[in-house]
């Protein structure tokens, strides 16, 4: 058999997570006393995708961009409210909303009968424990394999090097990595000599300057795939 061992990328692989954060946002609303509307979604995401923007061009904080975000859409959409409640209501609706991929549950069933499988994200290690607790996917998983435990993520070949030891028996050829991030789980693929297959789930070009073993578009078509 090929590939008995699989290596999952979590968020956007399995777990979709614009839903969860929409959820999240709808829970923000809900216990701010403010209707949820598509109109304010938007907005809401406007904000924060300014803020990300700054953060990652450095000049702001993560402290600052969680609460501001907020702040901003309080201001912008007229409302009053606490800034800092809805941005701990968002973070915990976070933690604990597991929202899956409608196929991934069932895909990851029949693949878990007769192949291992493992999870490979780059996350802060309170938080994927708490939504993977919270996850009937769960129990197709033998073991996690979370950046902030391991000490290194995604795409370093020292975190992949790290991930096989801790799995009985595998060798680099038996295993599959899974993922939707070209530059975390197609370049740790890559850098850690793994066959790598890329979720590729709206379509776009295939880059240059990958090695990209196998394309899907959703997680069903790994079951042919792997059938082959
Ligand atoms: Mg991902």
């Amino acid at each position: 058999m090929r590939y008995p061992i699989l290596l999952f990328d979590a968020d956007n692989t399995l777990f979709d997570f614009p839903a969860a954060e929409r959820a999240a946002f709808q829970e923000v609303c809900r216990e701010a006393g403010f209707s949820f509307s598509e109109e304010g979604y938007a907005l809401y995401h406007r904000c924060n995708g300014e803020l990300w923007e700054d953060f990652n061009a450095g000049r702001c904080t993560k402290e600052f961009l969680l609460v501001e975000r907020f702040r901003r859409y309080l201001a912008r959409s007229g409302q009053a409210g606490d800034p800092e409640q809805m941005n701990r209501t968002h973070l915990r609706m976070l933690a604990t909303s597991a929202v899956l991929f409608p196929d991934a549950l069932p895909v990851c069933r029949i693949l878990a009968e007769k192949r291992r499988l493992y999870i490979i994200t780059n996350a802060v290690e309170s938080v994927q424990r708490t939504r993977f607790a919270a996850s009937p996917i769960t129990p197709c998983f033998q073991d996690f394999f979370i950046s902030e435990t391991v000490g290194c993520g995604k795409p370093e070949k020292a975190y992949f090097d790290y991930v096989l030891a801790r799995i009985p028996g595998a060798k680099p050829e038996d295993c599959l990595v899974i993922g939707d991030s070209l530059s975390s789980d197609i370049r740790g693929a890559n850098n850690a000599g793994l066959p790598c297959c890329w979720l590729n789930h709206t379509g776009r070009p295939r880059p240059e300057g990958f090695r990209i073993d196998y394309e899907i578009r959703a997680l069903t078509e790994l079951l042919p795939l792997l059938e082959e």
